[in-house]
């Protein structure tokens, strides 16, 4: 079920410093799932060559997928291009159509093309460059033996919008359709512990559904669960449905067990 899983990896120190939230992986990784794929690892390396070229190996030989942020820029610790052809083993080389995009971005403004901002252009021969529209680096977009392999640049406005405008059309288009339904139920005043098995039993109706409890309240003096039911399915009324259907069966689970103790409510779910 699905399209496949997916990595992300995250790349910059800042990261490993607990200077900047890794915000990027949770927005790709909420993207991911919602495209239908798994996301099965986040993985944040510093801007290090042995680190990336690990990481991506071993991404490499597991995901269908990889995405990864950071180091794309001009700076000397941008890195993550020359270390991705480093993991597959290939000589970087200057793509011509990235560096028309790098150069209008400096020429517009006045400033030359320097060997940092070439540097900016590349990528594995056969890779193909992504238009960044809000800054100078270009995404990379690697396709190879069934894999894609997409490099982002670190800020997220960037990052966000060469996802939206050249990677999501690329990602949808592979593989089944994929459609998502989620709903989010509130139950006040039942333990966390006790719903547990009502989860359990719940998710045993089909393989397709997931079901998870998020604590909001206090687990013993005010017990507050939002419990989030999620289902894929390759058209959009069977997910729905298995929703459905899971949302009525935990509610009448619930009240057969816990009575007039467990408050129920609905509330949006989150995008
Ligand atoms: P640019 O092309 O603009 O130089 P870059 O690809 O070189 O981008 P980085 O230098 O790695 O990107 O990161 C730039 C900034 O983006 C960081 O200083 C940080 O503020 C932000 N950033 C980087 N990675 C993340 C992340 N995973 N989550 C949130 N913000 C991030």
């Amino acid at each position: 079920m699905g399209k496949g899983v997916a990595w992300i990896l995250s790349v910059g120190n800042e990261l490993l410093i607990g200077r900047v939230v890794n915000t990027n992986a949770a927005w790709l990784a909420s993207k991911l799932t919602h495209l239908g794929y798994s996301v099965r690892r986040v993985v944040a390396v510093p801007d290090e060559e042995g680190d990336i070229v690990e990481v991506f190996r071993e991404a490499l030989g597991r995901a269908d997928v990889v995405i990864s942020t950071g180091g794309l820029g001009p700076t000397p610790d941008d890195i993550t291009n020359l270390a991705f052809c480093k993991a597959l083993g290939v000589e970087p080389v200057v793509n011509q159509e990235a560096l028309r995009m790098v150069k209008e971005k400096y020429e517009a403004r006045g400033y030359p093309l320097t060997p940092e901002r070439e540097k900016m252009a590349m990528m594995p021969p056969g890779a193909k460059p992504l238009p960044n529209p809000v800054g100078t680096a270009p995404g990379i977009l690697y396709e190879h033996g069934g894999r894609v392999v997409v490099l982002l640049p670190g800020v997220p406005r960037e990052m966000e919008a060469i996802f939206e405008g050249y990677v999501e059309p690329v990602l949808r288009s592979r593989g089944p359709p994929v459609y998502f339904a989620e709903q989010v139920l509130v139950v006040r005043g039942v333990p966390e512990a006790d719903v547990a098995p009502v989860i359990r039993e719940v998710m045993k109706m089909d393989p397709a559904l997931y079901i998870k409890s998020h604590p909001k309240g206090f687990e013993v003096e005010a017990p507050l669960l939002h419990i989030h039911i999620y289902a894929s399915a390759e058209d959009r009324q069977r997910a729905e449905a298995l929703v459905e259907a899971a949302v009525g069966r935990l509610k009448q689970l619930l009240i057969a067990k816990f009575g007039n103790r467990a408050e129920i409510s609905t509330t949006q779910a989150p995008r």
